[in-house]
C-alpha cells in the first residue's frame, strides 16, 4: 500500500464529520474492557504468521507463494468455510504478468446480510524503503505487511468456524496488492481490483473492512481517510467495538492518514469500505524493508484488532 498526501481534504474532513465522532468519543472514555462474547486468540493469530513467514516472501510466480497459497486455501477449509478461489494473470505496472490467486472462505452463506472481511497475503517484491541498498533489492518478508492481516482473519475463521453468527462472515485473502509503483496509484491492489470486476454471481457484501499491517509494534489504528469519507457509521461502530474490548489507545478517534490500499477498489464500486491500518505519522519502521519480520510482530497488536473485530461481530457479555 501506499500513503498519499490529502492534508487540505483532511483538515476539511475532520471540521465536517465533527457531529459524528461524539458519539465515538463516549465510547473512548469506556477503557474497561468488557468480557467478549469471543474471545480472540493472539497466540494463534501470531503463529498463522509464523506460519505464513516461514514459507518465504509469498511474491507471485514464486514457489512460496505457490505453496502458501495452497495452504491458506487447506486452513479456510478447516475451518468449515466454503472455500473458492479466482486465478488470473494480470499485468503489473512494469509489465511483469502475475499468476495471481484472490482465495474466498465464506460463513452462513444463506445470511442476506454480509461483512467482508479482507486483508492481502502477497509481499513486495523490493524492499525499497530500505537504508542499505542490497536489502532494498531482495522482498520483504512481510510479518507486517501482509501476513499480519492473514493471521487475524485466520483466527476469525476459527472462531466463525466453531461460533455460528447471524450475519453472513466472508474472508477474502486478496493477491497482488503490494507490486505497486510510488508514481502510478492505479498500479496496486490489482486482486482487488480483480475481484470487485469478478464478483461471483449474486454477491454483494453489505460492508467490507480490509486489515492490513496489523500486527506491528506500537501500532495504532486512527480513522482513515478514505473509509472516513465512505462509512463513518461503520467505523462509528468498529471504534466503539475497541473501547469496549479496553483499547481505546489502540484505536485512537481521530482523523489518520490517507491510504491507498484494497478498500479503494470497493469504494470506487460504490460498496461501502473501510481500512483498519496501522498509521502514526506514516506507516511502521519496517514498513517496506528488510526488517518487516517476525520481531515487527506484537500480540497486543493482533489482540487489540482482532478482539475488536470478534466484539463487533459477536458484541460482549
Ligand atoms: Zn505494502
Amino acid at each position: 500500500m501506499q500513503k498519499i498526501i490529502v492534508m487540505l481534504a483532511a483538515s476539511l474532513a475532520l471540521c465536517s464529520c465533527g457531529g459524528k465522532a461524539v458519539s465515538a468519543d463516549r465510547a473512548d472514555a469506556e477503557t474497561q474492557a468488557a468480557l467478549p462474547a469471543v474471545p480472540f486468540s493472539a497466540d494463534s493469530a501470531y503463529s498463522y504468521i509464523e506460519k505464513q513467514v516461514a514459507f518465504g516472501p509469498r511474491v507471485p510466480n514464486t514457489e512460496a507463494h505457490r505453496r502458501a497459497g495452497d495452504w491458506l486455501v487447506a486452513e479456510l477449509s478447516r475451518h468449515g468455510a466454503d472455500v473458492s478461489e479466482q486465478r488470473a494473470v494480470v499485468k503489473a505496472f512494469d509489465g511483469t504478468p502475475l499468476s495471481m490467486r484472490n482465495i474466498f472462505g465464506r460463513f452462513n452463506t444463506d445470511a442476506e446480510e454480509r461483512t467482508l472481511f479482507v486483508a492481502h497475503w502477497d509481499c513486495r517484491p523490493w524492499a525499497d524503503e530500505d537504508a542499505d541498498p542490497e536489502r532494498a533489492g531482495r522482498p520483504v518478508d512481510g510479518a507486517n505487511d501482509g501476513a499480519s492481516g492473514v493471521g487475524v482473519l485466520l483466527e476469525i475463521a476459527r472462531a466463525a468456524g466453531a461460533n455460528p453468527s447471524p450475519k453472513g462472515i466472508d474472508i477474502l485473502f486478496v493477491d497482488a496488492e503490494d507490486w505497486g509503483s510510488e508514481s502510478d496509484e492505479d498500479s496496486w491492489a490489482l486482486g482487488a481490483r480483480h475481484f470487485v470486476a469478478n464478483m461471483p454471481e449474486g454477491y454483494t457484501p453489505s460492508e467490507v473492512i480490509v486489515l492490513d499491517m496489523v500486527g506491528g509494534t506500537g501500532a495504532v489504528f486512527p480513522r482513515e481517510y478514505f473509509s472516513q469519507q465512505s462509512d463513518p457509521a461503520l467505523l462509528d461502530r468498529i471504534y466503539t467495538a475497541a473501547a469496549a474490548a479496553g483499547y481505546a489507545d489502540r484505536f485512537p478517534n481521530r482523523l489518520g492518514g490517507a491510504v491507498t490500499d484494497d478498500h479503494r477498489q470497493f469504494i470506487d464500486a460504490g460498496i461501502p469500505a473501510v481500512d483498519i491500518i496501522d498509521y502514526r505519522d506514516g506507516f511502521h519502521p519496517a514498513w517496506h524493508t528488510g526488517a518487516d519480520d517476525m520481531t515487527a510482530i506484537d500480540r497486543s497488536t493482533l489482540d487489540a484488532v482482532g478482539q475488536t473485530m470478534l466484539n463487533l461481530i459477536y458484541g460482549t457479555k
